[in-house]
Formats: structure tokens, C-alpha cells, sequence
């Protein structure tokens, strides 16, 4: 993500209903042509903690709500196991309409849909965003986040958000035993920095930067 949305002028906004009017509506990328439904984010607008996955999928598409089905069970069964539920946290992805066949959203697809990810960030204002896959880590990032190395890292973003890439649910759903206890740690990892229990990306970054300036000293 090439700005920073947490510092974007809150007046420049579009106001959220008009966000979600626009997005229903949008023709930006050719994946207008493929949706039974724009699926826009959903939860508390003012959460702590968002999420955000890939692209919708075939159960989202037609009901029109992110994280249904199976996929959405794992993460409403996770979120139970620290105390969480739906609707305190926000979901969204990062494209709002299903590719066609379940592909994977292409660079430009990504690139046309991003304000409306910015501004849904921008109006939120997470203090955690848990990235499901490493498309989306590296679009939050703005750089190469390699699963297999970094699943459950926190990392800083847009000064001061946390940011935890983890599997996605579908991969989960097909059975990866790896995918479903990384989300499951990675869930709960995002719940402890909330609560304060363990470091934000932002402090791991500060110690991090502390330690390299005293080896260079
Ligand atoms: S994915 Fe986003 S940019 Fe593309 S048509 Fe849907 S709402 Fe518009």
C-alpha cells in the first residue's frame, strides 16, 4: 500500500455509507463482470482488530458477506476461543468481488480496488490487522512477507498498526493442519497485543532498531 491510511485527513473521507453505496455499484476493475455480489467489509467500524483475506469466495459471492461458510466458521470458532466475536471485530478483503473460478485478485485488480481497502482502514483505524496470506501481508507491507519465515510475526505498519501475517482459513478448510494452527496461534497472538500482554510490532521495531545502533556503536 503505497499511503499511509492512518494518515489520511479524516475530512477527505468518503462518510461510510457512501463508501459501501459507492463500492455496490463499482465497474473499477473487470471483476464487476463476475460478482453475483459486492462483498463489502463487515463488523464494528470502530474495532480494534481487523482482518483481512484474500477475495471473496464462492459462499461470500453469493450471500454477499465476507467470511461465510467454512472459512467463517474457523474464524468465528478462533475469535470464540479468546473471547471475541464477530461483531467486535471488522472483516474485509482486499478485493470486494469474487475472481472468476476462485482465482487469485491480479496486481491491477488489487491496484483499482485500493482506496476502497484504505479508506475502510482509514475509517477503523485497527490497532491489529491479522493478513490472511502472503498476497495480503505484502500488499499491507508494501514488501514480500514469506509465510513459510514470518507466520505470526508482528510487524509495524502505517506507524503503529500491528500487523500479523498468518495462512488462510480456505487452506484450513482443505485441510492444511499447519494453516489451522497458525491462524489459531496467530488469533490469539493479535487478541495479547490488544490486551497488552505481549509487544506491538511498533515496540518490537523500536528494540529491534535499539540493539542494531548499539552493534554499530
Ligand atoms: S473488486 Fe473493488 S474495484 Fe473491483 S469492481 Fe469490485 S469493488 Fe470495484
Amino acid at each position: 500500500m503505497s499511503t499511509n491510511p492512518m494518515s489520511v485527513d479524516p475530512a477527505r473521507l468518503r462518510p461510510w455509507k457512501q463508501l459501501e453505496r459507492d463500492a455496490r455499484s463499482c465497474t473499477d476493475c473487470r471483476l464487476w463482470e463476475s460478482r453475483s455480489k459486492v462483498v463489502f467489509g463487515e463488523g464494528d467500524v470502530d474495532a480494534d482488530l481487523m482482518f483481512v483475506g484474500e477475495a471473496p469466495g464462492r459462499s461470500e459471492d453469493l450471500t454477499g458477506r465476507p467470511f461465510a461458510g467454512a472459512a467463517g466458521n474457523i474464524l468465528d470458532n478462533f475469535l470464540g476461543d479468546v473471547g471475541l466475536t464477530r461483531d467486535e471485530v471488522y472483516v474485509t478483503d482486499l478485493v470486494m468481488c469474487r475472481p472468476p473460478q476462485g482465482r487469485r485478485p491480479s496486481a491491477d485488480e488489487i491496484e483499482a480496488h485500493m482506496p476502497y481497502l484504505a479508506e475502510q482502514i482509514a475509517h477503523v483505524r485497527p490497532r491489529v490487522i491479522v493478513a490472511f496470506g502472503e498476497l495480503v501481508a505484502a500488499v499491507l507491507a508494501g514488501r514480500p512477507l514469506p509465510l513459510e519465515r514470518v507466520a505470526g510475526y508482528r510487524f509495524d505498519v502505517f506507524d503503529g498498526v500491528t500487523l500479523i501475517p498468518t495462512y488462510r482459513p480456505t487452506e484450513a478448510v482443505k485441510g492444511s493442519a499447519r494453516a489451522l494452527t497458525a491462524i489459531k496461534r496467530d488469533v490469539a497472538t493479535a487478541k495479547a497485543v490488544l490486551d497488552g500482554r505481549i509487544a506491538t510490532g511498533a515496540d518490537l521495531l523500536a528494540e529491534a532498531r535499539a540493539r542494531q545502533s548499539q552493534s554499530d556503536a
